[in-house]
C-alpha cells in the first residue's frame, strides 16, 4: 500500500490566512514544507481520506490525480476535511477524461446531509449521477472495493466523528485523526475485528504543547500513550509506521521541532506530500 499525505495542517493551514504569528510568518518568507495545506490522504491513489479547501493544490501542486479517487471516506464534517462545492467540478466541460467515472462517498450522516445542501445550487444531475453516498457510523464493518473498514468514534466534540481502519491485501492502516484520546471501548472494539496495523496516523495537533484529557486534538504524549494501548492490544509492534500530523500554527511545528519529535518518540512527521510504503 502506498499512503501520501497531501494535507498535513490543522483547520488553519499553515501560513494561517490571516495571521501574522511567527511560525506563519516565516513559513511565508522561507515556503517549501514550512507551508501546511488541510487534511487529505490518499491510499494507493484511489481512497481519498477527507477532502479539504486545498484539494485543487494537492492535484496542481502535488501532482495528484484525484480523477482516479473511487471511494472517499470523510472524517467529519469540519470545513478542513470536506469541501463539498469541489464536488460539483466531476463532470461537464469541467474535467474530461477523468479515471474513474464514479465516486463513493462514505460518512456520517451530517457529512452526506452538508454534501447534498452545499453543491444544492450548482450540482448537475449528471455529475451528481456519478457520485454515491454511504451512511456509516461508529462500531461498524464495511467494504469499499478491495478494502475492509472498520470504522470507531473519535472523539471530537462533533456529531459522530469517524476514525477508520482499513485493510487491503493483507496489510492494514490505521487512521486516527481529529480526536482526542480513543476510549477504550473503541480500542477493545479494534482489537476485536481487526488486528496488528502496518502503519498509523495520528493526530498530533498540539505537538509537544500540553493537552487535556477531554480535549479533541492530541500532542505527541498523548500519542506515546496511545501507542501503547494500541501495543498491548496487539495492534501495533516495533514494526508498525507510525505517522504524526494535523500540525497547528500554534504547537509551531518548525523542522527542529519535528526532528526533536522523530528522535525522542520514534515518530515519522509528516509533511504535505510525504509518501510512506507498507
Ligand atoms: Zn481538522
Ligand atoms: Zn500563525
Ligand atoms: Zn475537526
Amino acid at each position: 500500500m502506498k499512503i501520501v499525505y497531501l494535507g498535513t495542517a490543522a483547520a488553519e493551514g499553515i501560513p494561517a490566512v490571516f495571521c501574522n504569528c511567527e511560525t506563519c510568518r516565516a513559513a511565508r518568507l522561507h515556503g517549501g514544507r514550512a507551508i501546511r495545506t488541510r487534511a487529505q490522504v490518499l491510499i494507493d491513489g484511489e481512497l481519498s481520506i477527507d477532502f479539504s479547501p486545498d484539494a485543487f493544490y494537492h492535484s496542481a501542486l502535488l501532482g495528484a490525480d484525484l480523477s482516479a479517487v473511487k471511494y472517499l471516506f470523510v472524517t467529519h464534517s469540519h470545513f478542513d476535511h470536506i469541501f463539498p462545492q469541489e464536488l460539483c467540478m466531476r463532470g461537464y466541460v469541467y474535467a474530461h477524461g477523468m479515471t474513474s467515472p464514479s465516486l463513493s462517498v462514505y460518512a456520517n450522516g451530517e457529512v452526506t446531509g452538508l454534501i447534498r445542501e452545499f453543491t444544492r445550487r450548482e450540482m448537475r444531475e449528471d455529475v451528481a449521477a456519478g457520485i454515491s453516498f454511504h451512511v456509516l457510523h461508529p462500531y461498524e464493518e464495511t467494504a469499499a472495493g478491495d478494502y475492509t473498514v472498520v470504522t470507531l468514534p473519535a472523539k471530537h466534540n462533533t456529531e459522530e466523528p469517524l476514525l477508520f481502519c482499513f485493510e487491503k491485501g493483507g496489510k492494514r492502516v490505521l487512521h486516527l485523526c481529529d480526536t482526542g484520546f480513543p476510549s477504550s471501548e473503541a480500542l477493545d472494539f479494534l482489537k476485536e475485528h481487526a488486528g496488528r496495523c502496518d502503519l498509523i496516523t495520528l493526530d498530533c495537533t498540539h505537538l509537544f504543547s500540553p493537552t487535556r484529557p477531554s480535549g479533541r486534538h492530541m500532542g505527541l504524549a498523548d500519542n506515546a500513550r496511545l501507542l501503547e494501548e494500541l501495543e498491548k492490544r496487539g495492534l501495533a509492534d516495533g514494526n508498525t509506521k507510525r505517522v504524526v500530523t494535523h500540525f497547528s500554527h500554534n504547537s509551531a511545528p518548525t523542522e527542529e521541532l519535528l526532528l526533536r519529535a522523530e528522535r525522542e518518540y520514534g515518530v515519522i512527521a509528516a509533511y504535505d506530500g510525504l509518501t510512506v510504503e507498507i
